[in-house]
């Protein structure tokens, strides 16, 4: 049987229906209404000669044998922000799934092929975000952490994940289901502006963007903004304005996608009549290459070192988080630019801001690639969250070709 990308467009628009209102979608993960989008998705999968299975994390897996164990994963998550887009998550998990069956309905495939949709990829409930993945990947670190985790309702994570049949205990057992994978694809929605402003559909994804996030608190001295003459003063939010416009030129100097974010200042004492004591202003860059991310926090440090003894104050850095850049697998790359070419006639390389399941995936070693998709306006995580129907249909179609092509180099 054909695939059929204009059904994938229909089934989004049922799920809609299904699970949001008239405020956007709303399947938060470890709900009901989540509940309601698995059990949705199962059924698009009824009828085929498919394994099916929820592990520790509860993560579901749809598994079609192949000839070989070696097994191509197609993800997503099916879980969404409160009020949150359509797509965002929904599309690869339906796409991937009319693949999958596109795939069950012909000859045993040369090698398994696997559809799972990630369980709490949004953290929406909680705060903590690509839950069954990093369980699944083996990179969660932090079950201490999440044990006092609570939602607004004063509900504890594991109270909720119990609810859904997980036990925070044994998620981590879930480490098992990677260990037959030798491919990761994920089709996404770009969540940004980027494929739209060249006039593209479509694009395939590099990687995802190191991140540094710092706290820099300026210390200077609170004094009467009548009676401090301005060669006398120290000013916190001096040094915290310069260093605010400085990362601009630092990101431009940098370059090769590099972005800065002053994302707030908190001035102290905060009054009209005194020259501010202290701000604290929070810093996020991001880079897809390590050196330039680090080159970044290099040059933002040195110049509030220098903004600090230029106003007679004092600075300190704090880091927030952080996390390395991760590359996708350069053979993928390839074969994804391949396939965006062969549907759309061009194509182009592109990276990720925001993290993605796939970003696990490929930290526990597997060979990963993601697929985008335009978004308009750029935007997502609002019901506002878009993208035109014949792009979603050539996004299924270049998952497809991904997917028989990923196959194909596997088997090769
Ligand atoms: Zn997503």
């Amino acid at each position: 049987m054909a695939l059929d990308p204009a059904r994938v467009v229909s089934q989004l628009r049922e799920l809609q229906e299904l699970t949001g209102d008239e405020n956007g979608a709303q399947r938060v993960a470890w709900t009901e209404t989540w509940d309601t989008a698995r059990a949705w998705l199962d059924g698009l999968l009824s009828g085929l000669p498919l394994e099916r299975e929820r592990d520790e994390a509860g993560n579901d897996w749809w598994t079609l044998r192949g000839d070989d164990d070696r097994a191509v994963l197609i993800g997503g998550h099916i879980d969404s922000v409160p009020n949150g887009g359509w797509l965002d998550g929904a599309l690869n998990v339906v796409a991937g799934a009319e693949v999958l069956r596109r795939i069950a309905e012909g000859a045993t495939p040369p090698v398994t092929v696997r559809l799972v949709n990630w369980a709490d990829e949004e953290g929406a409930r909680f705060g903590r975000s690509l839950f069954g993945s990093s369980a699944a990947s083996g990179s969660m670190a932090d079950q201490d952490e999440l044990r006092e985790l609570k939602d607004r309702d004063g509900v504890s994570l594991p109270d909720a994940l119990a609810a859904s049949g997980v036990d925070l205990d044994r998620a981590l057992e879930a480490r098992s289901q990677l260990e037959s994978a030798a491919a990761y694809l994920e089709l996404h929605i770009e969540q940004g502006p980027v494929l739209e402003s060249m006039g593209l559909p479509l694009g395939a994804v590099l990687g995802t963007y190191g991140v540094e996030r710092w706290r820099i608190t300026w210390t200077g001295q609170a004094a009467h903004a009548g009676s401090t003459p301005m060669d006398k003063r120290r000013d916190a939010l001096a040094g915290a304005a310069k260093l605010a416009l400085e990362i601009r030129e630092i990101a431009a100097r940098v370059g090769n996608g590099a972005v800065c974010t002053s994302g707030g200042v908190i001035c102290k004492p905060g009054i009209v009549t005194s020259v501010v004591e202290t701000a604290e202003q929070l810093l996020d860059q991001r880079h897809l290459d390590a050196s330039s991310l680090a080159e970044l926090l290099d040059a933002a440090q040195a110049a509030s070192w220098r903004f600090a003894q230029e106003e007679n104050i004092e600075v300190d850095w704090e880091r927030i988080w952080s996390i390395e850049p991760i590359l996708f697998d350069e053979t993928l790359i390839g074969l994804a630019d391949e396939a965006v070419r062969e549907v759309s006639g061009t194509s182009h390389k592109l990276p990720s801001g925001p993290l993605h399941d796939a970003a696990e995936v490929s930290r526990a070693g597997i060979p990963t690639v993601m697929l985008f998709v335009q978004s308009l306006r750029g935007l997502s995580h609002t019901k506002l969250e878009d993208t035109r129907e014949d792009h979603l249909e050539l996004s299924v179609a270049a998952l497809d070709r991904l997917t028989s092509k990923t196959i194909a180099w596997l088997t090769a």
